[in-house]
């Protein structure tokens, strides 16, 4: 890379910090709050038809007349679903928010609970924070919600008044989430926030301490970085989060990422 090549990709790391989408607030964060530990819960995917192949060649010719398709293996997921009644929050919900995205993205994100615009629109992260979130994706990732990346939420109905979902709440919705990774198979996940972090890894960590660093979640390398929300209401930690979506692309581009989509 030249040096003006250099000036010109700081150039545009800078105006992406101080972009002016990164700026008012909506929902706020409060201090961790433990989860209890829950054991493992089955995962709803697709079982594989059973295979007759008895050789390499076989099975590898079977898998070209089969290509996997993830939008079919989502479509799996959301039916299993149907008008889920698992846990308290479908009596307040006005529909099931899903996911939004790129079925080939290689990059998922990973949301807590959808909010009152999420609510009536049935799309994640559409309010403010949502907004942010694309300037987040566009501006230092590269990437978008149309294309490369799929977003998510730990639970996919809206808690009531937008509190924090409950250990239950997150469990029942727990086999879907897993469902949804196991169709999309990606390469990278990006966890926003505390909420969802500890759901995720049910966990009590705290989002200020491990933020930045890689985790493992059932192999696929995880960044946990501050929530949008957050971000909005205390603007001068998007340093620190400019840095993690960085670090989130560099991995992305070594696995390959943007390849499939
Ligand atoms: N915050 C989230 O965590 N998810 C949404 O969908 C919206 C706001």
């Amino acid at each position: 890379m030249s040096a003006r090549d250099d000036l010109a990709e700081l150039v545009a790391d800078v105006k992406a910090l101080v972009d002016d989408g990164w700026g008012r607030g909506v929902r706020s964060e409060g201090e961790p709050e433990p989860l209890p530990a829950a054991s493992p819960v089955p995962v709803p995917v697709a079982a594989p038809a059973p295979s007759r192949a008895s050789s390499w060649a076989a099975l590898a010719a079977q898998a070209r007349e089969q290509p996997s398709d993830p939008a079919a293996a989502l479509q799996h997921v959301r039916d299993d679903m149907g008008d889920c009644r698992r846990c308290g929050l479908a009596s307040g919900r006005r529909q099931i928010v899903f996911g939004v995205g790129d079925p080939r993205a290689d990059l998922v994100v990973v949301g807590e609970a959808p909010g009152y615009h999420e609510d009536i629109q049935g799309e994640p992260f559409v309010g403010a924070a949502g907004q942010m979130l694309d300037k987040m994706l566009v501006h230092v990732l590269g990437l978008s919600r149309e294309q490369h990346v799929y977003i998510l939420n730990m639970v996919k109905c809206r808690p009531p008044r937008n509190r924090d979902p409950e250990p239950d709440e997150v469990e029942a919705c727990r086999p879907f989430l897993e469902g949804q990774l196991a169709a999309l198979q990606p390469k990278v996940l990006l966890v926003l926030g505390r909420v969802a972090l500890q759901a995720l890894f049910r966990s009590n960590e705290s989002i200020s301490r491990v933020r930045g660093t890689w985790r493992d979640y059932q192999g696929i390398p995880t960044m946990p970085t501050f929530h949008p929300a957050y971000l909005l209401r205390k603007p001068d930690d998007k340093r620190l989060t400019f840095a993690d979506l960085k670090a989130v692309r560099a991995r992305y581009d070594e696995l390959g990422g943007g390849r499939s989509s």
